[in-house]
């Protein structure tokens, strides 16, 4: 069987790596498996791509689409001219697509226009909101795909109300999680832990790239303000490259808040594991929190991956400012729930992903 993995941006590495780590074990076991990995360059930046090719030990792309940066329209269309160009001249049995970023719609619509089935790793999550990119990127490629690859029983449910049938769903867990459980091990203190004289346990870490939270000025000033005021410790902010011109514009300097280029993976894990807590906006964060423990509160009215709620350590605030103060008073207090570690988030998942892959075949 010939498969095509395609990665676009910095939350599809951690997804892809450990399915290439399985297909070569397949591989060496005999199996008849052969991938080619394809980079559509939607991240291109080295802080966002090249580190954690070289982190996760993920080979060097058999090609990089080169699609770079642009509207969500001048993206998704770039990337699907050229993959078009790709899988034309390089037909495969299944493009497996992961995640909800512009790669993985653009590439499911290509693929099928081909008559390429797809498997979408991380299938049928959703978050009900229509203001989101990556919800449109969900709904599209489900509404597409063959298989899924879920990392939990609500997004079968989520499948199945969609009439997707028993037989294209596969339970399988998470792949991020096989990538955090994988390189705990290897997490490296990044050089501002010293140079900052952080200390263990006594700092939070935000991270914040949603449109709703940092493309407006005003707004997002209003949540740097009301986090610079009440979290009573160090809050060190890798910022994202979308959110960098906003934080340049605030008008006053925060005085607990200290701004850092985005960090590597291994260098952002050791960070989180040993902070008193994380505010965030991100999806991979909500659920790396939840494996490690470490509690989370989430900036947004909703969540796709609602078990890092009603089972791990994460708490929504949404836009309510009060809540927000209230629940960081909460954290400084150190008074959070301890949470759980949801079904297969086991760090097995890629293994199970590639059994089911070499099944299909039969
Ligand atoms: N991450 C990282 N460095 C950072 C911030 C985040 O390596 O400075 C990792 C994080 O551990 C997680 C992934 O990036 O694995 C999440 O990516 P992002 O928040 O961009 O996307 P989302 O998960 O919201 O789609």
């Amino acid at each position: 069987m010939k498969v095509i993995l395609v990665a676009g941006a910095r939350p599809n590495f951690m997804k892809i790596a450990p399915i290439i780590r399985a297909i070569n074990v397949a591989q060496r076991n005999g199996q008849d498996m052969e991938y080619r990995l394809v980079h559509t360059g939607q991240h291109y930046d080295d802080k966002l791509s090249k580190v954690f090719f070289e982190e996760l030990q993920i080979p060097e792309p058999d090609i990089n689409l080169g699609a770079g940066s642009g509207t969500q329209a001048e993206q998704t269309a770039k990337i699907m001219v050229e993959f078009e160009r790709y899988l034309t001249s390089n037909p495969v049995d299944i493009v497996i697509v992961v995640g909800d970023v512009n790669s993985t719609m653009a590439c499911t619509i290509v693929a099928k226009k081909l008559e390429t089935k797809v498997a979408h790793v991380e299938g049928g999550i959703r978050s009900w909101d229509m203001s989101m990119p990556e919800e449109i990127n969900r709904i599209a490629t489900d509404a597409l795909a063959d298989y899924f690859f879920t990392t939990s029983r609500v997004a079968n449910e989520n499948l199945k109300k969609e009439g997707k049938s028993d037989d294209q769903i596969y339970f399988v867990g998470n792949t991020m999680i096989d990538s955090l459980l994988l390189n705990l091990t290897k997490i490296k203190k990044p050089k501002i832990f010293d140079e900052r004289a952080l200390t263990t346990g006594y700092y939070y870490v935000l991270t914040l790239h949603r449109p709703s939270n940092v493309d407006r000025l005003e707004s997002f000033a209003n949540l740097i303000g009301e986090i610079d005021s009440s979290a009573e410790a160090p809050v060190i902010f890798p910022v994202h490259p979308r959110t960098r011109k906003n934080f340049n514009l605030l008008k006053q300097a925060p005085k607990h808040i200290q701004p850092t280029d985005p960090l590597s993976y291994l260098e952002f894990i050791f960070l989180v594991k040993n902070s008193k807590g994380v505010i965030t906006d991100s999806g991979g964060v909500q659920e790396e929190t939840t494996v490690l423990g470490v509690p989370c509160l989430t900036l947004r009215n909703n969540t796709e991956r609602p078990e890092t709620v009603t089972v791990g350590t994460n708490v929504m605030i949404g836009d309510d400012m009060t809540a927000l103060r209230n629940t960081l008073h909460k954290l400084n207090a150190g008074d959070w729930k301890k949470g759980e570690i949801p079904e297969l988030w086991d760090g097995r998942t890629a293994e199970r992903i590639v059994d089911v892959l070499a099944k299909l075949k039969a």
